[in-house]
């Protein structure tokens, strides 16, 4: 999965939004914050249950005192946050533009990816080693299909 490098920290205006409804599905351990991340057990202990919808728990997590944590140990899913260009971002939190560019960046790959495989299609009863480059790039357009790459 893509990760955002030398993520830049001085956009959070401390808010502590992203802390008090955080979105969980604990049936299949998922939750749903800096991207569909595995939710941990530390992670888990933390959370407080706020309301729910279907199957999402929407949880606010125990160390968050006047929207300001408190926790001296941040697990590293609060360290990294927001690390992925598909974070989910409370309104008005100050990452917004920055997340929306890197998510950006990731759709227009996968759209020339898909331009390029079409393509390469018209060649490859000719060219069997296009085959190779069109499964690499199709790999890469399948590791985002959960945040709707199919549709891009
Ligand atoms: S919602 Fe965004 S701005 Fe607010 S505390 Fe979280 S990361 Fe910082
Ligand atoms: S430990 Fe701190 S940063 Fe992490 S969810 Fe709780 S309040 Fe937010």
């Amino acid at each position: 999965m893509y990760k955002i490098k030398n993520m830049e920290k001085n956009f959070c205006n401390k808010c502590g939004k992203c802390c008090e409804k955080i979105a969980v599905d604990f049936n299949t351990n998922v939750m749903y914050r800096d991207g569909i991340q595995v939710l941990s057990p530390t992670f888990s202990s933390m959370l407080i249950p706020v309301s729910r919808t279907k199957n999402i728990t929407f949880c606010s997590c125990k160390f968050l005192i006047n929207n300001l944590c408190t926790n001296p140990e941040k697990p590293k899913e609060c360290s990294d946050y927001p690390n992925s260009p598909f974070a989910f971002l409370p309104e008005g939190c100050g990452y917004e533009g920055y997340i929306f560019m890197q998510n950006e960046r990731i759709k227009q790959k996968v759209r020339k990816l898909k331009e390029e495989i079409l393509d390469y299609s018209t060649k490859l009863s000719t060219e069997k080693e296009l085959k190779k480059i069109i499964d690499h790039h199709q790999a890469f357009i399948d590791k985002y299909k959960q945040y709707g790459s199919y549709d891009w």
